[in-house]
């Protein structure tokens, strides 16, 4: 399986390479050069397996003889060993819960399986890495969990003290071991600005830092899986067709069941479901892609991106180019673009409304996330009333109680808090390592913590 960057200004690379790297020198991301197929019947003799009998199936299709069988079903085993609930809410519709992770949110499936992955390819290699983490919020916590305890591997994470919640800090501070983070005094725009500096600075080459975000090609594979595990327990007929909604942000989720589709999955359409940030279906319906910038505050705040590093990817798919400044080089296929996604921006108010409505009509609680999907949905379904005996899934992609000031204040409710959170609000944290006010701080830190 080879890669090539997006911006098709450097050389192919292995799943090895692409993964440890973590992104291409010249600042494209990496891309399969051919995306695997599985046979229908395969995708049919999903329905009688469980998730992790399938996982290795599609896994495997990306990363043939390189992680010996036994090795990756214990990596698959160990990252995704959470529940992922489908429930029915009407006829037609059905919501998938991503949100069952330690981290109880869904990236823990691409954190969770790439550091296990990297792990694997360090120890062949007996190298060690740091991971540099820059955090609005919600990556951090992931990170930090995943990699908590692998010797191989050191992560630095960077965040904006004043402007993350005390659980979300907690996720990171309480750890220790190989896991440092660092409360920056400014934006998550500063602590990106420390990473990339670091990043490019060629005097700590012999730091071997790498990325963990969501441009690193090991966190798709694992976001295809649960297209296809979904899709797996709603169907009936062999080659039925369904309706993904995706609440987007950097559009990572997106791109994994894109691959998905392309692999052979039955999928009638995605819906791309994105807040007030509506670079995405502006440049849809007009062709025309102008980044949001500065990016706009909503309240499902995972998702609050002007210009998502994974359009790079999806252009790439459909055949056109653009760069990580948002110029495009090359149109990709229109026509096939807007066949395969929709897509919608909801805005807060609605994101609100859809919260509460989904609660008088399901009693069921939904955070701001997946009131994004739940929202577009029923665009959707209002614009096509002819497709309304297709089935659709919709991802809830965080859980309700890390947002329990917005459920309360809609509709009473304090969200019941998983054990996962509940035990992390008593731990003690450690302090801030050093107070960081530039580049030449931190570098020293750096230079510091990993000389000889
Ligand atoms: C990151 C995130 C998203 C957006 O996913 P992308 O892959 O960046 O599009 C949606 N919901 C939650 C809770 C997230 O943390």
């Amino acid at each position: 399986m080879s890669f090539h960057s997006t911006n098709y200004n450097s050389s192919h690379v292995d799943f090895k390479t692409a993964v440890l790297q973590g992104q291409a020198i010249d600042n494209g991301l990496y891309m399969l050069n051919n995306i695997p197929r599985l046979t229908d019947d395969t995708i049919d003799s999903f329905k009688n397996m469980d998730f992790i009998d399938i996982a290795n199936i599609v896994i495997r299709k990306f990363i043939g003889n390189i992680i010996a069988q036994e090795k990756l079903q214990q990596i698959v085993n160990n990252a995704l060993n959470f529940k992922i609930p489908i429930e029915k809410i009407t006829n037609n519709d059905y919501m998938c819960y991503l949100d069952r992770g330690p981290t109880c949110s869904f990236k823990d499936f691409g954190a969770r399986t790439l550091a296990r992955i990297m792990e694997h390819f360090l120890e062949a290699d007996n190298k060690n890495i740091t991971i540099l983490t820059a955090t609005s919020g919600d990556t951090g916590g992931a990170v930090a969990q995943a990699f908590y305890k692998m010797s191989r591997i050191k992560v630095v994470v960077l965040y904006p003290k004043n402007e993350i919640s005390d659980l979300q800090r907690k996720q990171m501070t309480t750890l220790g071991e190989n896991v440092v983070a660092f409360g920056i005094n400014g934006k998550f725009d500063d602590c990106q600005k420390l990473v990339k500096t670091a990043f490019s600075d060629k005097e700590l080459s012999h730091v071997n830092l790498s990325s963990a975000n969501s441009i690193n090609f090991g966190r798709l594979i694992p976001q295809t899986l649960y297209y296809f595990w979904s899709y797996s327990r709603i169907v009936g007929k062999k080659n039925e067709k369904v309706i993904f909604s995706v609440p987007s942000g950097n559009f990572g989720n997106l791109t994994g069941g894109l691959i998905a589709k392309k692999m052979g999955l039955p999928i009638k359409r995605f819906i791309s479901a994105v807040n007030e940030n509506n670079e995405f279906p502006t440049f849809l319906k007009t062709g025309v892609y102008t980044k949001v910038d500065p990016s706009i505050n909503c309240i499902s705040n995972a998702m609050n991106v002007g210009h998502p590093s994974n359009l790079a990817r999806i252009f790439d798919l459909y055949g056109g180019q653009i760069d990580e400044k948002g110029v495009i080089h090359k149109v990709p296929n229109m026509e096939e673009l807007r066949n395969d996604i929709i897509s919608y921006s909801i805005s807060d108010e609605s994101t609100k409304d859809a919260i509460v409505n989904f609660y008088n009509k399901y009693k069921k609680i939904i955070e701001p996330h997946g009131a994004v999907g739940w929202a577009a949905l029923q665009l959707y379904r209002n614009s096509y009333p002819k497709n309304n005996d297709i089935k659709s899934l919709t991802f809830e992609t965080a859980n309700p109680s890390k947002f329990p000031e917005e459920i309360i204040k809609l509709i009473d409710i304090v969200p019941k808090m998983p054990y996962s959170l509940e035990v992390i609000q008593d731990k003690s944290e450690f302090p801030n390592p050093k107070e960081i006010n530039d580049y030449a701080n931190f570098k020293e830190f750096l230079l510091e913590e990993f000389q000889g």
